[in-house]
């Protein structure tokens, strides 16, 4: 899930929907995607009350099942709690069909990742395709990943709180937030066992994740360490900044704001950025910056 809707392929960290080594179609040995499954996802229809209903009941079954996550605000979690929300969501939104065709393909089980890497994107779910050896003769094997950011998660509901959106519906604690992001992440999911491809732009995804969760917009609006640099450090792209390093103060150019600063400094052994210059970049925690006043 993205926080631009149009950036799912543009950002370094993109929202995946990524495809390696697709295989053409009859190379795959299990039922793979099909009109069948299309209309059986297309089937499921939740009204907003009922999405509600279903929402809250995962809400609660979380902080009363998981060891990790004992308050909405929560400070720690876990893979297993991602493991344990596939199975609420599975069983209350789809039936348990996600984990029926997981089984069919031979892709049971999906794996769940958290990552601090992921800055922009709320999440993330990637289809693999690999070439496998099974009793002497060559088969294809697909494999389903989902990664939730453990950064945007934290960085949101801190205390300093402006209205949060994900889904296009407000979100009023990170727990919230979380069911929100696998949500859409489980559409990419349904949508690869179902369609084989996956695209939260496209009008197939919008009328699923409309009929399945009640969701308006694809996109998020999370705290993202670029949007925290400007409230904590007042700290922005294209901003002169200085900072130490072995006793020398250097002067640069804020270039990218992820979990650091990229800092662009001039030096003639660089190598050619798009401002003309010869720079090498320097990544710094945002707490050593200063702003510089003056032209770059
Ligand atoms: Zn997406």
């Amino acid at each position: 899930m993205s926080n631009d809707a149009h950036a799912c392929e543009s950002q370094p960290d993109h929202d995946g929907v990524s495809i390696r080594g697709e295989p053409g179609r009859e190379s795959l040995d299990q039922p793979g995607p099909s009109l069948e499954r299309k209309a059986k996802l297309f089937a499921l229809l939740y009204s907003s009350h009922e999405v509600d209903r279903r929402f809250r009941r995962i809400h609660e079954a979380m902080l009363d099942q998981s060891p990790q996550i004992r308050a909405a605000d929560f400070t720690v979690i876990g893979t297993d709690d991602l493991e344990r929300l596939f199975a609420h969501y599975d069983r209350e939104f789809f039936q348990g069909r996600l984990g029926e065709m997981l089984i069919e393909d031979g892709s049971h089980p999906a794996a769940f990742r958290l990552s601090r890497r992921l800055t922009s994107a709320a999440g993330q779910t990637l289809r693999r395709v690999r070439r496998v050896n099974q009793g002497g003769r060559s088969a294809i094997r697909v494999d389903y990943e989902i990664t939730v950011s453990t950064t945007l998660l934290y960085n949101t509901f801190a205390g300093h709180e402006r209205t949060v959106t994900v889904g296009g519906l407000v979100c009023s604690d990170r727990l919230e937030a979380l069911q929100r992001i696998f949500e859409h992440e489980l559409l990419h999911l349904a949508e690869f066992l179902g369609w084989g491809c996956s695209n939260c732009k496209a009008s197939n995804f919008r009328a699923l994740s409309r009929r399945l969760f009640a969701h308006e917009a694809p996109h998020h609006d999370l705290i993202t360490p670029r949007e925290q640099a400007k409230a904590a450090y007042d700290i922005q792209l294209g901003d002169l900044v200085s900072f130490e390093v072995e006793g020398v103060r250097r002067r640069g150019v804020v270039n990218r704001i992820t979990r650091r600063a990229t800092v662009l400094v001039e030096d003639h052994r660089g190598r050619l950025y798009s401002n003309g210059k010869h720079c090498i970049p320097y990544y710094v925690p945002l707490a050593l910056l200063r702003k510089e006043n003056g032209a770059s």
